[in-house]
């Protein structure tokens, strides 16, 4: 038997999966839930430490259940853009982890002068955001004495989770192109740490890990006497696209989790967007690089969520499924799910959720099939924008994530988009995207097999009464320019 292992850093689990590469399917997984830290409002932080501990469990459990003598590599896909600092002389974090969602240093990039943001968006294809790393490693240097001493004396190393994880597990400090991209230092073009950048933000270049590409090999990592290569590495959303299969231009992927996230291969082409999408590598492999487009929305799944916990209007999740279907329509209600502001294309942190057109006759079946579409909705606006930017036709949505398992969901995104939404047969792409990553750096296989190897299991085909779901649409397009006025 021959088994890689796909380690899934995420923000609020780890996992480790045992792929089967022969047979092509996941054998058996582990999980441990990684705790998250709120010191102030819109502050996140998480340990480091514990990532690490609870990574190595989830490995080790794999390892037990596969034998290391079977166990051919390790992929890594990780939550993208958390800062982390370590002692390179003993491995442990310096200081609490600044997560991707931390809002503390978004007075500093509003504040950015004009010219700069235009800077940083032609360089590394990001919007100037404190949600990437540059600004949060800066805080740490500007507020904490920690990282200048253990600078100072030559130990300081700087990181995003993955390369926090290939440190560990091989001793090498090294990261890939795709999580490199999401941290507003790194030139997407010439492939390398931008020197103005680094100027600017103060980040000390011998404190960065390699860039590499995310089919290399990163080292290698002892498990029980056995040397295993640490290969093929990718940031989540990215593995996803990988895990998808969606390898060539025009293809895209969504992910609905608590937010959801599209990309949209661009191919070898590096798209830049006027329309507030993100270009970012998609993925290196085979001695070439494969832009994205990405649209980012910060609130999804979190909507249903906040359907069962915060107004009570349902007890599970999936509930919404039904309760949606036992209603014709909303009735003319729509849902703008902007509770933590608006993502793309409109980036408007200030914009508020708001619930529209309630009429008497409302009920609660309404306004949870009004939230339902309001994700499917979210997705064709950044759809929409995606390919006006591109050029290239949109012919397929492939689907992953907790919330694609509601079929009403997937209809109402096939009809909306007016192309199919397929979901696979194996849902854990972002996994599965490492596993792949993995198997092509060891040449378990090629680029060409893994485009075959994506099986649909259910794929929904559009109305064909476009009309219809065309002035549905043009209601939510009101409902999120209520949402956006007036600008606070
Ligand atoms: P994450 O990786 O961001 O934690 P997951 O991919 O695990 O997210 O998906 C969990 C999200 O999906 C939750 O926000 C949950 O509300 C939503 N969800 C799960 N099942 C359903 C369902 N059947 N219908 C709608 N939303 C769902």
């Amino acid at each position: 038997m021959k088994y890689v292992i796909a380690l899934d850093a995420g923000t609020t689990s780890v996992r480790a999966y045992l792929y089967d590469v022969e047979g092509g399917v996941f054998v058996h997984g582990a999980q441990q839930e990684v705790g998250q830290s709120f010191p102030r409002p819109g502050w996140v932080e998480q340990d480091a430490g514990e990532i690490w501990f609870k990574a190595m469990y989830c490995l080790n459990n794999c390892v037990r259940y596969a034998g290391a003598e079977n166990i051919v590599g390790i992929g890594v896909a990780n939550q993208r853009e958390t800062v982390v600092m370590w002692d390179r002389t003993t491995g442990e974090p310096i200081c609490p982890a600044i997560v991707w969602q931390c809002r503390r240093t978004s007075e500093f990039c509003e504040n950015l002068p004009g010219e700069m943001k235009q800077e940083i968006a032609r360089r590394t294809g990001l919007l100037p955001d404190a949600y990437f790393s540059a600004s949060k490693i800066k805080w740490n240097f500007d507020n904490l004495e920690e990282p200048t001493r253990i600078l100072r004396a030559g130990n300081l190393c700087i990181g995003t989770v993955d390369s926090y994880l290939i440190f560990r597990l091989t001793g090498k400090f090294a990261t890939d192109y795709t999580n490199a991209s999401r941290t507003m230092l790194f030139n997407i073009h010439s492939l390398a740490w931008d020197e103005e950048l680094l100027h600017f933000f103060s980040v000390p270049k011998a404190a960065l890990p390699e860039a590499l590409p995310s089919d290399a090999c990163f080292g290698y990592a002892d498990l029980g006497g056995k040397k295993v290569p640490v290969a093929g590495v990718a940031g989540d959303q990215q593995a996803a696209l990988v895990g998808q299969a969606a390898l060539g231009a025009g293809e895209a992927k969504a992910t609905y989790g608590t937010g959801l996230f599209l990309l949209f291969n661009t191919g070898e082409a590096c798209v830049s967007s006027a329309g507030g999408l993100l270009t970012t590598v998609g993925y290196a492999a085979g001695g070439k690089v494969h832009y994205a487009l990405e649209g980012s929305v910060f609130n999804a799944g979190s909507s249903v969520q906040w359907l069962r916990d915060g107004v009570g209007l349902i007890t599970t999740a999936s509930e919404s499924e039904q309760l949606a279907r036992s209603v014709e329509d909303t009735g003319g209600v729509y849902f703008v799910p902007a509770f933590t502001g608006l993502g793309a294309p409109h980036w408007r942190a200030d914009a508020r959720a708001l619930l529209s057109g309630v009429t008497r006759g409302t009920t609660r079946a309404h306004i949870v099939r009004a939230v339902l579409e309001s994700i499917a909705y979210s997705a064709k606006e950044i759809a929409d924008c995606m390919q006006r930017e591109s050029g290239v036709t949109l012919k397929e949505l492939r689907c992953d994530g907790g919330a694609c398992a509601n079929d009403f969901l997937m209809q109402f995104q096939a009809d909306v988009l007016g192309v199919p939404a397929s979901r696979p047969r194996e849902r854990e792409s972002t996994a599965l995207g490492a596993a792949y990553l993995c198997c092509l750096a060891l040449g378990l296989m090629g680029e060409k097999d893994l485009a075959t190897k994506r099986e649909a299991e259910k794929r929904f085909l559009p109305s064909e009464d476009r009309a219809r779901f065309q002035s549905l649409y043009a209601g939510y397009e009101q409902a999120v320019a209520r949402a956006l006025y007036p600008k606070s």
